[in-house]
Parts: C-alpha cells; sequence; structure tokens
C-alpha cells in the first residue's frame, strides 16, 4: 500500500486498518506529501528508506521519494514475499478527468500495473475524514473480486468516492475519464522581497459528459474507471497518414 499524501495521511491508515482484516499488509509511502507529482520518479539522487512502526504489526517503510519511487522500492527491493496487489490511497480529494494524468495516487498504482500486478487508486471527493472507511471498505471488496477473479487479474482501477455520506450515494458507476474539464492558470502575487506566481486551478465551464467520472460523481455515484498504460494514445487514424510523408519530404528539402 502506499498513496501520495504522505506516510501521515489519515487516509492511507484507514485503509491500512480495512485492509489488514483481509490480507497482509505492507505500506511503502512517500515520507511527506507528494500530490501532484504524477508519474514522476527520481533518477538524479539517492532514495533513503527508513523502517517505522506506527502500527505494530504492519510492515512500513518511509521514502524520501515520490509515490512511484515508493512502489518500484517495494516491489524492486523491499518486500521479501510476492505482491498481489498494489493499492493507492485514500487520496484527499477526487483524482477524475485529465487529473488522472497528475495524480501521485494513480501513478502509484500505475507502477503496480506496469509489473504485472493488478493496481488501485482510491480517492475521497470528501475532504473530510469521515469518508474514509466507506472508501478502505471499498478497496477490500474490490480486491476480494481480484482474488475470486471477478475483475480481472491485471487491472488498473481508478476509483472516487463523491463527496456524501454513504447512505446518499446512489449507486457504483464504471466510468471513463472526463477530458478537458479545467485549466491551469496562473496567479501572481508579491511576497515583500520577491514577486511569486502560484499555479491554480480552474474549472471550465463546460459540463461532464454522461458515462465520464466527473459525470458519475458530480451525480452522487461511486465512480470506477479502468485505466491503462496509454495515457497519451488517441486513435492513430484520426491523424492523415500523408502527414507522414509530407513531414518527410520537407525534412530533407
Ligand atoms: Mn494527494
Amino acid at each position: 500500500m502506499t498513496n501520495d499524501d504522505g506516510i501521515l495521511a489519515p487516509g492511507l491508515w484507514a485503509l491500512v486498518a480495512a485492509l489488514k482484516e483481509i490480507a497482509e499488509v505492507v505500506v511503502v509511502a512517500p515520507d511527506r506529501e507528494q500530490s501532484a507529482v504524477g508519474t514522476a520518479i527520481t533518477l538524479r539522487q539517492p532514495l533513503r528508506v527508513q523502517r517505522v512502526c506506527p502500527l505494530p504489526g504492519v510492515e512500513t517503510y518511509s521514502v524520501e521519494g515520490t509515490p512511484g519511487d515508493s512502489v518500484i522500492l517495494a516491489l524492486s527491493k523491499l518486500l521479501g514475499s510476492p505482491v498481489d496487489v498494489v493499492v493507492s490511497g485514500v487520496n484527499r480529494g477526487p483524482n477524475l478527468g485529465d487529473d488522472a494524468l497528475i495524480s501521485g495516487t494513480v501513478a502509484a498504482a500505475l507502477q503496480g500495473y506496469l509489473r504485472g500486478l493488478p493496481a488501485i487508486a482510491i480517492s475521497s471527493a470528501s475532504l473530510e475524514d469521515v469518508q474514509l472507511g466507506p472508501a478502505a471498505r471499498l478497496a477490500a471488496l474490490l480486491i476480494r473480486r481480484i482474488q475470486s477473479g471477478e475483475l480481472p487479474g491485471d487491472v488498473f482501477l481508478n476509483v472516487n468516492l463523491p463527496d456524501r455520506p454513504l447512505a446518499g450515494i446512489k449507486g457504483i458507476k464504471l466510468s471513463r475519464l472526463a477530458h478537458k474539464t479545467h485549466i491551469d492558470t496562473v496567479r501572481e502575487g508579491h511576497d515583500g522581497r520577491r514577486e511569486y506566481y502560484w499555479l491554480v486551478r480552474q474549472k471550465l465551464s463546460t459540463t461532464a459528459n454522461r458515462g465520464t467520472d466527473i459525470w458519475a460523481i458530480e451525480q452522487g455515484y461511486i465512480s470506477l474507471s479502468p485505466l491503462h498504460s496509454f495515457l497519451f494514445q488517441m486513435p492513430p487514424l484520426q491523424l492523415s497518414r500523408d502527414i507522414c510523408a509530407h513531414l518527410l519530404r520537407e525534412l530533407k528539402a
């Protein structure tokens, strides 16, 4: 198990509490908040790892690195026995639509998926800790489905829970990632010595298409989006085949 909110985040430990009832859990997580680092991995400096013991009986490692680093270390070095599933979360706040590309929560699960393991990224749209229990229990239920073969063994799932109490949740929808739902803008300021810039996410006013993850969450459903690793791939035929020949001709001209 890992996350991108850091090893002290309540969401991680809610997940541990639920999963240690059904599995042997090992936690390998960043030592600090690493939200929005996406698929970053550390190649240009050494990685330090510390074995810690926040919860007796749960093998836990704190990593001075990214969520991706944590899963790579876990699967390639730290864990003695084979791993059945990689779970990342419960993230504080949603990871929907294009945000799947910058989410450290999703990227950590991606590293499991790339190594052929079932992988689940799970996030709660609520910023309140009270929603963590249902999210963690859902992760446990999904793992049971992987174990029983009802979900494929190479599944890569991005799971989001809406910001409402469990009783108000309307259902569970299989969804696809929404596209072009927000834009990153820049705000300027001055700290008294120097000017600075803040990147600010701005939601576009477009309404989410039916069947997308954002639509599901807005409607009060839990969203399950099956992902794969070709995040940017579009059908090649949308571009004219001629373009390659034209480019080559101009390149050689
Ligand atoms: Mn996060």
